[in-house]
């Protein structure tokens, strides 16, 4: 039985940190900037009142972390989900920053959570929930100040709602206020598959770079919700074979292949169990999947799920992260001396803040483009980016992770000289 992983080793915010300082530090990064970046800007804590469907008055706990403002409005996704806290809303607002700076878009970072389950809520209870965090946070956000995105357990509804209750409160419809809307009320094509499309670009690159074939190449995912989903639909049309696939209900494993379409239509139209799916493999949990035979692995869930105790059993010869942080820190030196190539989270899961921006662009400029005009675009961002970090990687003799790093303090920092601290 491996033993449980310590507690430190879990807290995200700290994997964030340790990151940082380590990028920090081999950029020589001064003294006072190093200061500046490693904390927010603004953090704040919400108590929402929601009426339940029961007639009870519920109180959520939510937040709103903006961690950098330098190069542009915040950006950063909102997550529902029962294990939420500030620490991890801190870590993800962080990784938003170097994110938005990696692939050199005109944004800072940001992130807000809610503590709630929406397995367990109506849609009623999530509208209300929804229009009440963001009433609460309207002065905070807009397209010049703070933009948020869907994450785990939120959608393109939620956004709708968001985008809804800003509107009213402002006064004008305000469409950019908000990034992975519905295509109806100014969403981007192209917006809900990119994500796990920028996780296939990366793992093409990967490959390519190791002179391995893409016709099947077996891949594990973890995770089944917009990015996982998305990744093996289009990594199978694309001529990979999925082997592993698992979501919050577990993980199912089969060497043969999974057909992806159908297990779509088994979860989202059936409303079924991935696990009870009868597409054959065999079940396990959903972390243990990471650790089957396959050439690719991809988590695409939640954060923490390769540590100290278990990097040792990955099979893979590609890590590549669709999930913020699912390697912890303690990690990555396993990682790293087995020889696996890992295209670190804010390089691999970047797709979608790219196109949260092209959406961005578009609603402002209100002028949509096509599909293929937007699928190019990506491709464009994702192939430049993931050779730059890959050549400073080589240059300066450090991984793909702490490289990507590097390169996004260093373009913050040079900005922030640029602009100077108000005093
Ligand atoms: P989602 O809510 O659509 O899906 C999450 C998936 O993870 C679901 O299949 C869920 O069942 C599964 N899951 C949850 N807890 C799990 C657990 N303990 N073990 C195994 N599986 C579990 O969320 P998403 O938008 O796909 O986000 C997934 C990850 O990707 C998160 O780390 C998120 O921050 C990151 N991310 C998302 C986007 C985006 O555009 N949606 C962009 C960048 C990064």
């Amino acid at each position: 039985m491996p033993q449980a992983p310590a507690p430190e080793e879990m807290n995200v915010y700290q994997n964030a940190e340790v990151r940082f300082e380590v990028a920090a530090q081999k950029l020589g990064l001064e003294q006072g900037l190093y200061r500046y970046l490693k904390y927010p800007s603004k953090e704040v804590t919400l108590y929402i009142p929601v009426g339940l469907d029961n007639g009870q008055l519920e109180i959520f706990v939510g937040y709103r972390v903006l961690h950098s403002t330098v190069r542009g409005p915040g950006k950063g996704g909102i997550r529902f989900a029962p294990d939420v806290t500030l620490d991890e809303v801190r870590a993800l607002a962080t990784w938003m920053t170097w994110k938005c700076a990696v692939v050199n878009i005109p944004f800072g970072g940001a992130k807000g959570g809610v503590i709630c389950d929406p397995r367990k809520m109506s849609r009623g209870e999530l509208e209300r929930l929804t229009r009440r965090y963001t009433a609460e946070l309207s002065e905070w956000l807009g397209p010049e100040r703070d933009v948020p995105a869907p994450d785990v357990g939120t959608s393109e509804q939620t956004m709708a709602w968001v985008m809804d209750t800003y509107a009213m409160h402002v006064r004008q419809a305000t469409t950019a206020v908000v990034t992975g809307k519905p295509i109806e009320l100014g969403g981007s094509a192209g917006r809900r598959e990119a994500t796990g499309r920028g996780v296939m670009i990366c793992c093409d690159k990967a490959l390519e770079k190791l002179r391995m074939k893409r016709d099947g190449c077996r891949v594990a995912i973890q995770g089944f919700g917009n990015v996982g989903s998305m990744a093996a639909k289009l990594m199978q049309e694309a001529g990979y074979k999925i082997v592993g696939l698992a979501d919050i209900s577990g993980g199912l494993y089969n060497e043969k292949g999974f057909e992806v379409g159908k297990a779509i239509d088994w979860v989202y139209n059936q409303k079924k169990s991935l696990t009870d799916y009868p597409g054959g493999g065999t079940k396990m949990s959903a972390r243990d999947v990471l650790f089957q035979p396959c050439d690719i692995a991809i988590p695409a869930a939640i954060e923490n799920q390769i540590t100290e105790q278990n990097a040792k059993n990955v099979q893979a010869r590609v890590l590549c992260e669709g999930a913020n942080g699912p390697t912890t820190w303690q990690a990555d030196a396993i990682i790293e001396s087995k020889g696996i190539f890992t295209v670190p989270d804010i390089l691999g899961n970047a797709g979608g803040v790219t196109v949260s921006y092209f959406e961005w662009v578009q609603d402002r400029q209100g002028f949509f483009w096509r599909e293929q005009e937007v699928n190019e675009r990506l491709y464009d961002v994702m192939t430049h980016t993931f050779d730059q970090v890959v050549r400073y990687a080589e240059t300066h003799k450090v991984n793909n992770r702490i490289a990507a790093y590097m390169l996004a303090i260093d373009r913050v920092a040079s900005a922030l000289k640029l602009r100077g601290i108000y005093a």
